[in-house]
């Protein structure tokens, strides 16, 4: 009579470690949120062409976006500096514009400054790192390299770099200074991946979602689609040889992996995203 009995507890026992199992395991999947971080004309869009093929201005956008990964959350790029576009010129080269803050963007799906843990930055760009300060509290993914650029004590000034910008993490506290990949969760499923040539220390970053299966954000590899599809570099780019190494390992990681590639700047690879309080998963 005892052993049923023993045998149906411990039956029960196993099924509830695997529902809550499941469940965590579940819980861990990440979600993608893309955010709208404005947008950006370019007044000349030979700047992102080193063979100088492209005639007129280039309309662009900037995104960021939300990793939630179980109960953390993954701010990814920072957009722009809301006291720098107030200055900005119609003969400027870059001419960007905002809708909304970040603060106002993530309110949509819940979130206010503190609930986010970390920042990952693609690189050191202005555009890229602009409202990172309003999320003082997070800790900052960034290549090394970049870091460096704008903070080390032999760091060139340089009218085109903001370390103001990222000033919450001038004493090196809170900060990871990357030097390859990194997998951030150490699941494998949101992993930075080190593309340098636009800068230095620049960056993409892997996703992998459940049922959409894996996006990889590109940073500024490729500012636009037709820099992709030709693979064109742009005059800002601090290497042509390292950038040529990162495309093609682009392209490798895109293949092994199935990834769908979004264009971080490119207005129609933003449009197919989906928009808060809606996400990937
Ligand atoms: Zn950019």
């Amino acid at each position: 009579m005892f052993r049923p009995i023993i045998v149906s507890a411990v039956v029960v026992v196993l099924a509830l470690l695997t529902v809550v199992q499941t469940s965590r395991a579940e819980d861990q999947e990440p979600r993608l949120y893309t955010l709208d971080c404005g947008k950006i004309k370019v007044l000349d869009a030979n700047i992102m062409d080193d063979t100088d093929s492209y005639a007129g201005p280039l309309e662009l956008v900037a995104s960021c976006y939300v990793i939630q990964h179980g109960n953390d959350y993954m701010l990814w790029d920072a957009g722009f500096n809301l006291e720098a576009i107030k200055g900005v010129k119609d003969t400027d080269m870059f001419q960007p514009k905002i809708e909304k803050t970040i603060e106002q963007a993530i309110a949509v799906i819940g979130l206010k400054p503190s609930d986010i843990k970390k920042i990952g930055i693609s690189h050191n760009h202005f555009d890229h790192i602009g409202q990172a300060n309003v999320f003082k509290d997070a800790e900052l993914l960034i290549g090394a390299a970049d870091y460096d650029m704008l903070f080390a004590p032999d760091a060139k000034p340089d009218a085109d770099l903001h370390p103001e910008f990222l000033s919450e993490w001038a004493d090196g506290q809170n900060v990871q200074k990357l030097t390859g990949d990194h997998d951030v969760y150490g699941d494998g499923s949101v992993v930075i991946l080190s593309m340098p040539g636009h800068t230095p220390g620049h960056q993409a970053l892997m996703v992998k979602l459940k049922n959409v299966g894996t996006v990889v954000l590109s940073g500024d590899l490729y500012h636009f689609k037709e820099n992709y599809k030709h693979g064109r570099i742009s005059d800002l780019n601090t290497s042509r040889e390292q950038t040529l190494a990162s495309f093609k390992r682009m392209d490798e990681i895109l293949r092994e992996n199935s990834a769908q590639l979004v264009i971080q700047h490119d207005p129609e690879h933003f449009a197919r995203m989906k928009q808060p309080p809606e996400y990937l998963e």
